[in-house]
């Protein structure tokens, strides 16, 4: 028997793969995560002899997992990728229209749950939890893959802590989250916890070089300002916006030198914010307006069409709300993320006014100037500074006043 927490003696051996390349199909984009593939791989190995009428490797497979990690460590990657492996006959090729359908969320025995919203409410976890009880049409699994579980509030944990104790028997529960502490130990204590680990920068710019044919000084360069985070670092090197977003949130170190071009900068962030939270949702909420309007019979004519067209304004009321929702979110996520790389500078600085043997996630000639203008204390003030605005947009706070305060600290130091 494995260890509830996955890392027993069954997990220590080490996967075979072929030399010098990692492992192929959807489990290739795990970089630095061989441990993981390895155990998803072995347990996909296991529900296919389950479904074949034959004995599985003992413990190799299990109904409900908890896929945990640091932010762009891969944890719905490696949940896609493990649906993919349970959905396809060929163990998640990453080629066949079954792994393609896994890889767009459209396949018809994955329930793909991504919470919008702040949080994830009961009504929608029952409504969930009766879906997920139903037979795959394919003949496999039914697969849930919710992302961001902990997100789901008290209620909703409840209710999903039913269907996890009392699974259905062709019914996998896939749960992301950023650490098993994020969920309520009920529900923790039935899954399989897996740890995905930050991978090497190394790790990350070989997968950019080798899937996205990214040039290696510049894979490398974006896989050390996105610090393990793979998502992050393919679009710094591919995405123009990206690249100047961050360029953008690093110009404020050396604007901190005064109180006019400190407030302009807080303010200058925000707005940055506000322009990508309004560029991700505008996108997807005309589509989702559009298509509820569709569903709704509008343009059409005949019996019934005008009582349908009562309805759809109660539907349109719910959708914007929620849609509101989400651009809240997207704008915090988006103003949080611009905080995390102003840390993250700041802590380079330190590290290069210590003369610390570390890998640096910025460019170094900027570096040196701001830490050659001030002691460590005063850098380390500063990123207090930077988590203490974190905190604070988390409790409301207006943006821009908790910007502002921020960038006069660190002008301060
Ligand atoms: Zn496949």
């Amino acid at each position: 028997m494995s260890s509830p927490d996955g890392r027993g003696a069954a997990w220590t051996e080490q996967p075979s793969v072929p030399e010098g390349r990692g492992p192929s199909g959807l489990f290739g984009d795990l970089p630095g995560q061989d441990a993981v593939v390895a155990q998803l791989q072995r347990a996909a190995a296991g529900a296919a002899a389950i479904l074949a009428g034959q004995p599985p490797e003992p413990g190799a497979m299990t109904h409900a997992w908890l896929f945990t990690g640091p932010p762009g460590s891969g944890r719905s990657v490696a949940a896609r990728a493990f649906a993919a492996a349970l959905l396809c006959d060929d163990g998640g090729c990453g080629e066949c229209a079954c792994c393609r359908q896994v890889l767009a969320g459209t396949h018809a025995d994955l329930l793909l749950i991504r919470p919008e919203g702040l949080s994830y409410g009961v009504k929608q976890t029952r409504d969930l939890v009766l879906r997920a009880a139903g037979k795959p049409t394919g003949g496999r699994w039914q697969v849930v893959l919710f992302e961001d579980a902990d997100r789901c509030t008290e209620q909703a944990a409840n209710a999903l802590l039913k269907a996890i104790e009392e699974p259905a028997p062709q019914t996998v529960w896939l749960l992301c989250a950023p650490s098993a502490e994020d969920l309520v130990p009920t529900i923790r204590s039935r899954c399989r916890v897996v740890t995905l680990v930050v991978p090497a920068s190394s790790a990350v710019a070989k997968v950019l070089i080798e899937r996205d044919g990214i040039e290696p000084a510049k894979a490398l360069a974006a896989a050390r300002a996105a610090q393990g985070h793979v998502g992050r670092a393919r679009r710094l090197a591919v995405d123009a916006s990206a690249a100047k977003r961050r360029a953008d949130v690093l110009r404020v170190p050396l604007a901190a030198t005064s109180l006019g071009p400190a407030l302009a900068s807080a303010a200058s962030l925000v707005r940055t914010a506000e322009e990508e939270a309004k560029a991700v949702t505008e996108e997807l909420d005309e589509p989702e307006r559009d298509s509820l309007r569709r569903a709704f019979g509008e343009g059409s004519t005949g019996k019934g069409v005008a009582k349908a067209m009562r309805g759809m304004a109660g539907a349109m009321k719910d959708l914007e709300d929620r849609q509101k929702s989400r651009a809240t979110r997207v704008k915090r996520d988006t103003l949080d993320q611009a905080l995390l790389e102003l840390a993250l500078f700041y802590r380079d600085v330190l590290m290069v006014q210590l003369g610390a043997d570390v890998e640096l996630a910025n460019s170094e000639d900027t570096l040196r100037k701001v830490a050659a203008s001030s002691p460590p204390e005063a850098t380390l003030r500063r990123v207090q500074a930077i988590m203490r605005c974190r905190e604070r947009l988390t409790l409301n706070v207006a943006p821009l006043l908790a910007l502002e305060e921020m960038t006069l600290s660190l002008v301060a130091g």
